[in-house]
């Protein structure tokens, strides 16, 4: 189907969904130039993106992906690069990560950690993250239409520091019996995570930043960590800034979600608060994440599941990576094919019968996409 021509000629991009309260392009490209310049394109408009299909459901997901992109005719050609889990030579990710510096932007399925492995074997999805810088992990948790949950109306932004804290994979039997593992919080990292929240409150209209910590224990760690928060705060005069302890903000946010507006974390919390934001608004199948850096963006589902339990089964919501396939659009300023992609994906959200098993439903995998195509046909007819 040849929705290239009708999706150029759209002359109005439809509010991007996952670009929160925005509703308009320019604030969007504002936004993302502020941010990190996307890699320009290739001959023919044409872009180069590395797929990295990773473990469990992950491949079969990017597979959808691929079709779905097919199918609206997006301008994208994936490098697909695959890293074995099982090897224990960094080899693989290596050439995964070397594939990224040279197109710049990828897409990925969650690459399995083996606890089982000798502790020298670092988790490959840390070392691509570390090695490329992509400091700031940005999940957006929304209520979404047609997705039944405790809680409504639940918009909250995540910025996780992505790089160091709990993830320094520092740890050493010191004398047998006793372990240090070392949380690394830094004054620079802390400063830029905190100004990247600020900065993408400020352009996305938010009006509220919060910084969670556990400063009352760990007084230097995330003391500093709150410390480098307050004083980025003090330059953004128009967002208030407050600051909550982790274990109350997990309380919070099962308890009263709708409070929360940006929040702003170290490393390890930020796992745990996307985890149970994303359980929030319907479970891991269904929200995107992006790891942005100075110079790279890579894309994959917010909860970084492997999902190996549902692999091979058809029965994986394809919704999260499907909509990190459209932040990765955007991120590329193909806003028209993300939004088109978004709004199908939306629109079958709404159909009940299509919902997949951990949301409800009977679906299969390939029935969502499916109907999410069939909608990019029509939304594509009715803009001709
Ligand atoms: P592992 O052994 O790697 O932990 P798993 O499938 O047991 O694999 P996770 O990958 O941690 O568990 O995923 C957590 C839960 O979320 C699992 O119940 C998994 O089935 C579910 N899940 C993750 N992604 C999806 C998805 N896209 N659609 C439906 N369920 C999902």
């Amino acid at each position: 189907m040849a929705a290239h021509s009708a999706v150029l000629s759209m002359s109005k991009i439809i509010n991007p969904f996952w670009g929160g309260r925005l509703g308009n392009t320019v604030k969007l490209i504002t936004y993302e130039m502020l941010m990190l310049q996307p890699p320009p394109a290739k001959y023919g408009g044409r872009h180069t993106v590395t797929l990295i299909p990773g473990d469990g459901i992950g491949p079969e997901l990017l597979n959808h992906v691929k079709e779905v992109f097919r199918f609206s005719c997006v301008p994208v050609d994936f490098e697909v690069v695959h890293v074995n889990s099982a090897l224990e030579s960094e080899d693989d990710i290596n050439n995964a990560i070397t594939a990224i510096r040279r197109n710049g932007v990828a897409l990925k399925g969650n690459i399995e950690t083996n606890h089982t492995m000798a502790p020298s074997v670092k988790s490959r999805n840390n070392l691509l993250r570390t090695s490329l810088d992509l400091y700031a992990n940005v999940m957006h948790c929304q209520s979404l239409p047609g997705v039944q949950t405790r809680h409504k109306n639940i918009d909250i932004m995540i910025i996780r520091e992505n790089t160091e804290g709990e993830y320094s994979s520092l740890e050493h039997e010191s004398v047998s019996g006793v372990v240090e593992c070392l949380k690394i919080i830094t004054r620079n990292n802390s400063l830029r995570i905190a100004d990247y929240a600020f900065r993408l409150a400020r352009e996305k209209g938010r009006s509220r930043v919060t910084a969670v910590h556990k400063a009352n224990i760990m007084k230097l760690g995330d003391g500093l960590f709150l410390q480098c928060c307050r004083e980025v705060a003090s330059g953004y005069p128009d967002i208030t800034f407050d600051s909550m302890i982790v274990d109350n903000t997990t309380m919070q946010l099962v308890s009263k979600p709708q409070q929360f507006d940006v929040m702003v974390m170290p490393n390890l919390y930020g796992n745990v608060v996307s985890n149970v934001c994303a359980g929030l608004v319907g479970g891991p199948g269904l929200v995107p994440g992006a790891n942005y850096g100075r110079d790279y963006a890579v894309f994959e589902t917010a909860t970084r599941n492997t999902g190996k339990s549902i692999a091979g089964r058809n029965i994986a919501n394809p919704t999260a990576m499907l909509l990190a396939g459209c932040m990765m659009l955007d991120h590329l300023r193909l806003y028209d094919y993300a939004s088109m992609i978004r709004n199908a994906i939306l629109t079958t959200m709404n159909e009940t019968r299509l919902h997949t098993a951990d949301i409800g439903g009977q679906g299969t995998t390939s029935e969502v996409v499916q109907s999410i195509m069939r909608n990019i046909q029509i939304s594509t007819k009715t803009t001709l």
